[in-house]
């Protein structure tokens, strides 16, 4: 079985690295750099707590792997700083959680003990121990390694399938395999099409900006608000990307980062807006910006995990992928060494 991975963002080497293991033959191809694209900069959040219990277990699944990949790499791959979610969802999502049955605590005040950089916010809380740091770059090392020089610098522009095989055109030339899986992000979009399978392509603009903490020692959780306690309209995700340095990302009204606005100017107000939250309403950040990450992201799309399968071609896309990685490639691994449909959790 020879798999055609096309994209070496996070998703695309977790598939090709589960297909190795499984003793299969697998090649990366990739455009640029790989993890250059959606799934650049310095981390991620990792967190069992969703609203669905479908994706709470498959977070679970992801974490078992997340160990494993830790113990083979020899370092430690997601952080133990626990997750906390602020906001009127706490108590679907503590169900949720409940029903996949996996720890976690729903409180009803923001006790300060849970060291959230701001000085008071509304409750509930929902508290998930599992949740902490991604190290990107460290997970694609080790990807990387693992994978070694399966990865190939050439764009796939084109996917040609037939009955059980598929020819793949590249900037490198022409390569017949038994199967292909498009983990391209936003190069999917078109090469799904190619096999008549139509993609939400609705984009957004996204920036996420690095502040620094005003206790360089401190070890805040990760937290997501949805409290939009400060302004109507904007919650937020926050975590600890480095020591000292503390990465906020506004979810903004959807006007406010529609790509028809364009790039430059919705990163110039986005950092406006980030400046003015930090000011006003975290206690514990500095508001000077120390670094920003940008980039462009499926709109309206939350936190679900999307694959179709035609023939031997199979298409992953979602918006908050990252953390479910090990779990989606080992998914389309399986799919793929079985000859069966991968089945991810239904979308949110
Ligand atoms: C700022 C930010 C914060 C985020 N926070 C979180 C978070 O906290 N938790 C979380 O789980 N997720 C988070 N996400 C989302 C997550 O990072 C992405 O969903 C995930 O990284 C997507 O990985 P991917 O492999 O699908 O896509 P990508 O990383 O975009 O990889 C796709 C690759 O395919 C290549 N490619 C495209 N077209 C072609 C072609 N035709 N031929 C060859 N190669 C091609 C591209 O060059 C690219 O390298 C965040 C994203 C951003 C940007």
């Amino acid at each position: 079985m020879r798999t055609a991975v096309v994209g070496a963002g996070v998703v695309g080497l977790s598939t090709a690295y589960a297909l190795l293991r499984h003793g299969s033959e697998a090649t990366v191809f990739e455009t640029g750099a790989p993890m250059a694209a959606r799934s650049a900069g310095s981390s991620r959040i990792f967190r069992l707590a969703h609203g669905d219990s479908g994706l709470v277990a498959y977070a679970a699944a992801a974490a078992g792997l997340w160990a494993d990949w830790t113990h083979r790499a020899g370092n430690r791959l997601v952080g133990q700083q626990t997750t906390v979610l602020t906001g009127p969802a706490a108590p679907d999502w503590a169900t949720a959680m409940a029903d996949a049955g996996v720890d976690h605590t729903l409180v009803d005040e923001v006790d300060p003990a849970l060291g959230l950089p701001v000085s008071t916010l509304p409750g509930p809380a929902l508290i998930d121990p599992a949740g902490g740091v991604i190290d990107a770059p460290a997970t694609g090392r080790f990807l990387r390694a693992a994978i070694g020089n399966r990865v190939r610098q050439e764009h796939i522009y084109r996917i040609e399938p037939h009955d059980d095989w598929v020819t793949v055109y590249g900037s490198g030339g022409v390569h017949e395999v038994d199967r292909v899986v498009v983990a391209a992000g936003r190069g999917s979009l078109e090469l799904a099409s190619q096999v008549d399978l139509y993609l939400p392509t609705e984009l957004a603009h996204h920036v996420r900006f690095t502040f620094r903490l005003k206790d360089p020692d401190a070890v805040p959780p990760c937290w997501l608000d949805g409290t939009q306690s400060w302004r109507s309209g904007i919650s937020s995700y926050q975590h600890l990307s480095a020591p000292g340095l503390w990465s906020i990302g506004l979810n903004l009204p959807p006007e406010d980062e529609e790509w028809e606005r364009g790039r430059d100017e919705v990163i110039e107000d986005s950092r406006e807006l980030v400046r003015a939250y930090v000011r006003e309403a975290l206690v514990g950040v500095g508001d000077e910006i120390v670094d920003e990450v940008y980039c462009d992201s499926p709109a309206s799309l939350g936190d679900g995990v999307h694959v179709a399968t035609t023939g031997p071609v199979t298409v992953v896309w979602g918006a908050n992928l990252f953390k479910h990685a090990p779990a989606i490639g080992q998914t389309l691994a399986n799919a793929a060494v079985s000859d069966t449909s991968p089945q991810v959790p239904r979308p949110e």
